[in-house]
Protein backbone atom coordinates (compact mmCIF):
# COMPACT_ATOMS: atom_id res chain seq x y z
CA UNK A 1 0.00 0.00 0.00
CA UNK A 2 1.23 3.67 -0.55
CA UNK A 3 2.31 5.24 2.06
CA UNK A 4 0.03 8.43 2.41
CA UNK A 5 3.34 9.97 4.21
CA UNK A 6 4.99 10.70 0.72
CA UNK A 7 3.53 12.72 -1.31
CA UNK A 8 3.61 15.27 2.05
CA UNK A 9 7.33 14.58 3.02
CA UNK A 10 7.32 15.31 -1.23
CA UNK A 11 5.55 18.73 -0.88
CA UNK A 12 7.78 19.67 1.92
CA UNK A 13 10.64 19.41 -0.02
CA UNK A 14 9.36 21.33 -2.36
CA UNK A 15 8.41 24.29 -0.81
CA UNK A 16 11.59 24.42 1.20
CA UNK A 17 13.55 24.13 -1.83
CA UNK A 18 11.78 27.06 -3.34
CA UNK A 19 12.40 28.68 0.28
CA UNK A 20 16.49 28.58 0.05
CA UNK A 21 15.79 29.43 -3.87
CA UNK A 22 14.03 32.52 -2.85
CA UNK A 23 16.25 33.52 0.13
CA UNK A 24 19.09 33.68 -2.26
CA UNK A 25 17.24 35.40 -4.95
CA UNK A 26 18.25 37.51 -7.04
CA UNK A 27 21.61 35.86 -6.89
CA UNK A 28 24.12 38.38 -7.64
CA UNK A 29 25.64 37.04 -10.43
CA UNK A 30 22.40 36.52 -12.68
CA UNK A 31 20.54 39.90 -14.17
CA UNK A 32 16.80 39.51 -14.37
CA UNK A 33 15.31 40.23 -17.61
CA UNK A 34 12.18 41.81 -18.97
CA UNK A 35 11.15 40.17 -22.11
CA UNK A 36 9.84 43.51 -23.80
CA UNK A 37 7.92 41.75 -26.88
CA UNK A 38 8.09 45.24 -29.18
CA UNK A 39 10.83 47.19 -30.96
CA UNK A 40 13.03 48.93 -29.36
CA UNK A 41 12.31 52.93 -28.96
CA UNK A 42 8.41 52.46 -28.90
CA UNK A 43 6.30 53.24 -25.83
CA UNK A 44 6.28 49.23 -24.37
CA UNK A 45 9.85 49.77 -24.79
CA UNK A 46 10.26 52.90 -22.92
CA UNK A 47 7.97 51.94 -19.80
CA UNK A 48 9.51 48.60 -19.58
CA UNK A 49 13.17 50.82 -18.98
CA UNK A 50 11.71 53.01 -16.64
CA UNK A 51 10.50 50.54 -14.27
CA UNK A 52 13.31 48.24 -15.16
CA UNK A 53 15.61 51.36 -13.74
CA UNK A 54 12.94 51.68 -10.43
CA UNK A 55 12.74 47.87 -9.77
CA UNK A 56 16.93 48.00 -9.93
CA UNK A 57 16.66 50.72 -7.41
CA UNK A 58 14.40 49.01 -5.07
CA UNK A 59 16.50 45.46 -5.06
CA UNK A 60 19.75 47.16 -4.14
CA UNK A 61 20.99 47.87 -7.70
CA UNK A 62 20.18 44.36 -8.84
CA UNK A 63 20.96 44.30 -12.78
CA UNK A 64 17.61 44.17 -15.24
CA UNK A 65 18.00 43.37 -18.31
CA UNK A 66 15.53 44.51 -21.74
CA UNK A 67 15.15 41.70 -24.13
CA UNK A 68 13.58 43.18 -27.11
CA UNK A 69 11.96 39.64 -28.81
CA UNK A 70 9.46 41.50 -31.20
CA UNK A 71 6.71 40.10 -34.01
CA UNK A 72 3.62 38.82 -34.31
CA UNK A 73 1.69 40.96 -32.39
CA UNK A 74 3.89 40.48 -28.96
CA UNK A 75 3.09 36.61 -29.01
CA UNK A 76 6.45 35.90 -29.49
CA UNK A 77 7.95 37.80 -26.52
CA UNK A 78 4.53 36.10 -24.43
CA UNK A 79 5.44 32.95 -25.34
CA UNK A 80 8.56 33.10 -25.04
CA UNK A 81 8.59 33.77 -21.20
CA UNK A 82 5.49 31.70 -20.60
CA UNK A 83 8.19 29.01 -22.14
CA UNK A 84 10.92 29.91 -19.79
CA UNK A 85 12.75 28.41 -16.64
CA UNK A 86 9.96 29.55 -13.63
CA UNK A 87 13.15 30.94 -11.62
CA UNK A 88 11.84 34.76 -12.03
CA UNK A 89 14.69 35.46 -13.99
CA UNK A 90 12.92 35.91 -16.93
CA UNK A 91 9.80 37.96 -16.65
CA UNK A 92 7.27 39.61 -19.02
CA UNK A 93 6.82 43.08 -19.53
CA UNK A 94 3.71 43.76 -21.94
CA UNK A 95 0.44 45.93 -22.06
CA UNK A 96 -2.89 45.53 -23.18
CA UNK A 97 -2.27 43.18 -25.91
CA UNK A 98 -2.31 40.27 -22.54
CA UNK A 99 -5.82 41.09 -22.76
CA UNK A 100 -6.20 41.32 -26.67
CA UNK A 101 -4.31 38.61 -28.15
CA UNK A 102 -6.25 35.65 -26.57
CA UNK A 103 -9.18 36.73 -29.27
CA UNK A 104 -6.90 38.05 -31.92
CA UNK A 105 -5.35 34.64 -32.24
CA UNK A 106 -7.49 31.77 -32.91
CA UNK A 107 -4.29 29.84 -32.26
CA UNK A 108 -2.03 31.29 -29.66
CA UNK A 109 0.48 29.01 -28.60
CA UNK A 110 0.19 30.05 -24.85
CA UNK A 111 -2.54 30.27 -22.57
CA UNK A 112 -2.76 34.05 -20.55
CA UNK A 113 -4.83 32.75 -17.60
CA UNK A 114 -2.85 29.71 -17.41
CA UNK A 115 0.87 29.91 -18.44
CA UNK A 116 1.39 33.26 -16.06
CA UNK A 117 1.76 33.93 -12.64
CA UNK A 118 0.75 38.19 -12.44
CA UNK A 119 3.12 40.14 -10.58
CA UNK A 120 1.11 43.96 -11.07
CA UNK A 121 0.41 46.48 -12.97
CA UNK A 122 2.42 49.33 -13.37
CA UNK A 123 0.84 52.15 -15.41
CA UNK A 124 -1.75 53.41 -17.79
CA UNK A 125 -1.51 55.00 -20.74
CA UNK A 126 -3.65 57.30 -23.12
CA UNK A 127 -3.38 57.16 -26.64
CA UNK A 128 -3.09 60.08 -29.81
CA UNK A 129 -4.05 60.15 -32.94
CA UNK A 130 -1.16 61.62 -35.19
CA UNK A 131 -0.61 61.83 -39.15
CA UNK A 132 2.47 62.67 -41.63
CA UNK A 133 3.57 66.06 -41.81
CA UNK A 134 2.88 66.42 -44.87
CA UNK A 135 -0.66 65.33 -44.53
CA UNK A 136 -3.23 68.58 -45.88
CA UNK A 137 -5.10 68.59 -42.69
CA UNK A 138 -3.97 70.78 -39.16
CA UNK A 139 -7.50 69.17 -37.06
CA UNK A 140 -9.95 66.68 -36.76
CA UNK A 141 -12.89 68.18 -38.79
CA UNK A 142 -10.69 68.69 -41.66
CA UNK A 143 -8.93 65.13 -41.11
CA UNK A 144 -12.30 63.19 -41.41
CA UNK A 145 -13.14 65.57 -44.26
CA UNK A 146 -9.37 64.43 -46.36
CA UNK A 147 -10.35 60.60 -44.94
CA UNK A 148 -13.74 60.96 -46.81
CA UNK A 149 -12.39 62.51 -49.62
CA UNK A 150 -9.55 59.70 -50.25
CA UNK A 151 -11.59 56.55 -49.49
CA UNK A 152 -9.38 53.54 -50.25
CA UNK A 153 -5.83 55.68 -50.44
CA UNK A 154 -5.51 55.88 -46.87
CA UNK A 155 -3.00 53.55 -44.84
CA UNK A 156 -2.77 53.24 -41.04
CA UNK A 157 0.45 52.11 -39.35
CA UNK A 158 0.04 49.55 -36.44
CA UNK A 159 2.89 47.24 -34.34
CA UNK A 160 0.69 44.31 -35.36
CA UNK A 161 -2.85 42.62 -35.07
CA UNK A 162 -3.80 42.88 -31.33
CA UNK A 163 -1.30 45.34 -30.68
CA UNK A 164 -2.27 48.81 -28.70
CA UNK A 165 -2.22 51.12 -32.15
CA UNK A 166 -4.29 48.21 -34.22
CA UNK A 167 -6.92 48.12 -31.25
CA UNK A 168 -7.07 52.18 -31.65
CA UNK A 169 -6.57 52.33 -35.40
CA UNK A 170 -9.53 50.04 -35.85
CA UNK A 171 -12.51 51.71 -33.46
CA UNK A 172 -11.21 54.83 -35.20
CA UNK A 173 -12.30 53.25 -38.97
CA UNK A 174 -15.30 51.32 -37.70
CA UNK A 175 -16.28 54.54 -35.70
CA UNK A 176 -15.90 56.46 -38.95
CA UNK A 177 -16.94 53.98 -41.13
CA UNK A 178 -14.01 54.08 -43.73
CA UNK A 179 -12.07 51.11 -44.31
CA UNK A 180 -7.94 51.65 -44.60
CA UNK A 181 -5.23 49.74 -45.56
CA UNK A 182 -3.34 48.27 -42.02
CA UNK A 183 0.48 48.54 -42.02
CA UNK A 184 2.10 46.25 -39.31
CA UNK A 185 5.23 46.90 -37.82
CA UNK A 186 7.43 45.07 -34.93
CA UNK A 187 6.49 47.79 -32.91
CA UNK A 188 5.55 51.64 -32.94
CA UNK A 189 8.57 52.71 -33.01
CA UNK A 190 9.90 51.60 -36.68
CA UNK A 191 6.60 52.73 -37.72
CA UNK A 192 6.82 56.11 -36.21
CA UNK A 193 9.89 56.11 -38.12
CA UNK A 194 8.00 55.99 -41.76
CA UNK A 195 5.34 58.36 -40.40
CA UNK A 196 7.98 60.94 -40.27
CA UNK A 197 9.52 60.27 -43.40
CA UNK A 198 5.46 59.91 -45.13
CA UNK A 199 5.47 56.48 -46.04
CA UNK A 200 2.38 55.76 -43.90
CA UNK A 201 -0.51 58.56 -43.38
CA UNK A 202 -1.71 57.63 -39.66
CA UNK A 203 -0.97 55.86 -36.17
CA UNK A 204 -2.84 55.75 -33.43
CA UNK A 205 -0.05 55.28 -30.44
CA UNK A 206 0.41 55.73 -26.96
CA UNK A 207 1.56 59.32 -25.68
CA UNK A 208 4.66 58.35 -24.12
CA UNK A 209 6.32 58.05 -27.66
CA UNK A 210 3.92 60.54 -29.47
CA UNK A 211 4.80 63.89 -27.77
CA UNK A 212 8.47 64.39 -27.88
CA UNK A 213 8.04 63.60 -32.02
CA UNK A 214 4.80 66.45 -31.45
CA UNK A 215 6.91 68.63 -29.78
CA UNK A 216 9.35 68.22 -32.51
CA UNK A 217 6.94 68.85 -35.00
CA UNK A 218 8.03 65.79 -36.85
CA UNK A 219 4.06 64.47 -36.83
CA UNK A 220 0.65 66.49 -36.18
CA UNK A 221 -1.37 65.71 -33.73
CA UNK A 222 -5.51 65.17 -33.70
CA UNK A 223 -6.84 64.13 -30.96
CA UNK A 224 -6.67 61.90 -27.67
CA UNK A 225 -8.19 58.81 -26.87
CA UNK A 226 -9.23 59.68 -23.35
CA UNK A 227 -12.53 61.32 -22.06
CA UNK A 228 -11.17 64.01 -20.93
CA UNK A 229 -8.77 66.42 -22.56
CA UNK A 230 -5.35 65.68 -21.14
CA UNK A 231 -3.14 68.21 -18.78
CA UNK A 232 0.08 67.52 -20.93
CA UNK A 233 1.08 71.17 -22.57
CA UNK A 234 1.88 69.51 -25.56
CA UNK A 235 -1.49 67.93 -26.08
CA UNK A 236 -4.12 70.12 -24.07
CA UNK A 237 -5.36 71.85 -27.20
CA UNK A 238 -6.26 68.60 -28.82
CA UNK A 239 -9.80 67.39 -28.40
CA UNK A 240 -10.96 64.34 -27.35
CA UNK A 241 -12.12 61.33 -29.83
CA UNK A 242 -15.63 62.53 -28.10
CA UNK A 243 -15.46 65.96 -28.47
CA UNK A 244 -14.47 65.67 -32.43
CA UNK A 245 -17.50 63.25 -32.53
CA UNK A 246 -16.67 60.31 -32.25
CA UNK A 247 -19.16 59.02 -29.98
CA UNK A 248 -18.43 56.80 -27.09
CA UNK A 249 -14.70 56.76 -28.42
CA UNK A 250 -12.05 56.03 -25.00
CA UNK A 251 -8.95 53.64 -25.49
CA UNK A 252 -6.69 53.46 -22.33
CA UNK A 253 -3.70 51.46 -22.86
CA UNK A 254 -1.69 49.39 -19.44
CA UNK A 255 1.65 47.47 -18.88
CA UNK A 256 2.16 44.58 -16.27
CA UNK A 257 4.53 42.57 -15.68
CA UNK A 258 4.43 38.36 -15.83
CA UNK A 259 6.31 35.46 -14.62
CA UNK A 260 6.32 31.86 -16.07
CA UNK A 261 3.87 29.35 -14.43
CA UNK A 262 5.09 28.01 -11.34
CA UNK A 263 7.32 30.71 -10.33
CA UNK A 264 8.02 30.07 -6.06
CA UNK A 265 5.96 32.45 -4.19
CA UNK A 266 8.23 33.88 -1.95
CA UNK A 267 10.34 34.88 -5.63
CA UNK A 268 6.85 36.55 -6.91
CA UNK A 269 6.04 38.15 -3.61
CA UNK A 270 10.24 39.97 -3.87
CA UNK A 271 9.57 41.32 -7.21
CA UNK A 272 5.78 42.05 -6.06
CA UNK A 273 7.32 44.06 -2.92
CA UNK A 274 9.82 45.60 -5.75
CA UNK A 275 7.55 46.57 -8.38
CA UNK A 276 5.22 48.51 -5.53
CA UNK A 277 8.64 50.06 -4.25
CA UNK A 278 8.66 51.18 -7.88
CA UNK A 279 5.40 52.78 -8.69
CA UNK A 280 6.12 55.13 -5.55
CA UNK A 281 9.46 56.12 -6.62
CA UNK A 282 9.24 59.83 -7.31
CA UNK A 283 11.60 59.67 -10.24
CA UNK A 284 9.62 57.34 -12.28
CA UNK A 285 6.35 59.10 -11.42
CA UNK A 286 7.93 61.75 -13.25
CA UNK A 287 9.11 60.06 -16.17
CA UNK A 288 5.69 58.65 -16.51
CA UNK A 289 3.98 61.60 -16.39
CA UNK A 290 6.39 63.35 -18.84
CA UNK A 291 4.49 61.28 -21.19
CA UNK A 292 0.92 61.08 -20.16
CA UNK A 293 0.61 58.45 -18.45
CA UNK A 294 -0.43 57.52 -14.80
CA UNK A 295 1.14 55.39 -12.41
CA UNK A 296 -1.22 52.93 -11.19
CA UNK A 297 -1.53 52.53 -6.95
CA UNK A 298 -4.20 50.86 -6.41
CA UNK A 299 -5.33 47.08 -5.81
CA UNK A 300 -4.49 46.28 -9.26
CA UNK A 301 0.01 46.78 -8.23
CA UNK A 302 -1.11 42.69 -6.37
CA UNK A 303 -1.20 39.82 -8.59
CA UNK A 304 -4.94 38.90 -7.60
CA UNK A 305 -5.85 42.21 -8.22
CA UNK A 306 -3.97 42.31 -11.89
CA UNK A 307 -5.15 39.24 -12.90
CA UNK A 308 -8.88 39.95 -12.43
CA UNK A 309 -8.36 42.76 -14.40
CA UNK A 310 -6.65 41.17 -17.41
CA UNK A 311 -9.63 38.82 -17.11
CA UNK A 312 -12.29 41.07 -17.25
CA UNK A 313 -10.40 43.19 -20.13
CA UNK A 314 -9.86 39.96 -22.20
CA UNK A 315 -13.94 39.82 -21.70
CA UNK A 316 -14.74 43.63 -22.38
CA UNK A 317 -12.46 43.40 -25.79
CA UNK A 318 -13.63 40.10 -27.17
CA UNK A 319 -16.79 41.00 -28.58
CA UNK A 320 -15.80 44.62 -29.97
CA UNK A 321 -12.61 42.04 -32.02
CA UNK A 322 -14.89 39.59 -33.03
CA UNK A 323 -17.33 42.29 -34.27
CA UNK A 324 -14.52 43.72 -36.19
CA UNK A 325 -13.88 39.93 -37.73
CA UNK A 326 -10.09 40.56 -37.89
CA UNK A 327 -7.94 38.02 -36.93
CA UNK A 328 -4.12 37.79 -37.08
CA UNK A 329 -3.89 33.98 -37.41
N1 LIG B 1 2.62 50.92 -29.12
C1 LIG B 1 2.74 49.60 -29.63
C2 LIG B 1 1.40 48.99 -29.82
O1 LIG B 1 0.73 49.48 -30.64
C3 LIG B 1 3.74 48.70 -29.11
C4 LIG B 1 5.08 49.34 -28.92
O2 LIG B 1 5.87 49.43 -29.84
O3 LIG B 1 5.30 49.72 -27.80
O4 LIG B 1 1.01 48.02 -29.25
Amino acid sequence: MRSPLLPVSFACALLLSANVFAQDYPSSSKPITFVLPYAAGGPTDKAARDLAQAMSKAMGGHSIVIDNSAGASGSIGANKVAKASADGYTLLFTHIAQATLPTFFRNLPYNVEKDFEYIGLVSENPMNLIGRPSLPANNMVELVSWINANKGKINIANAGPGSASHLCGMLFQSTIKVDMTSVPYKGTAPAMTDLIGGQVDLMCDQTTTTIPQIEGKKVKSFAVTTPTRLSSPVLKDNPTMQEAGLKDFSVTIWQGLYAPRGTPAPVLKKLNDALKVAVKDPDFIRKQDAGGATVINDARNDPAGHKAFVMAEIAKWAPVIRAAGVYAD
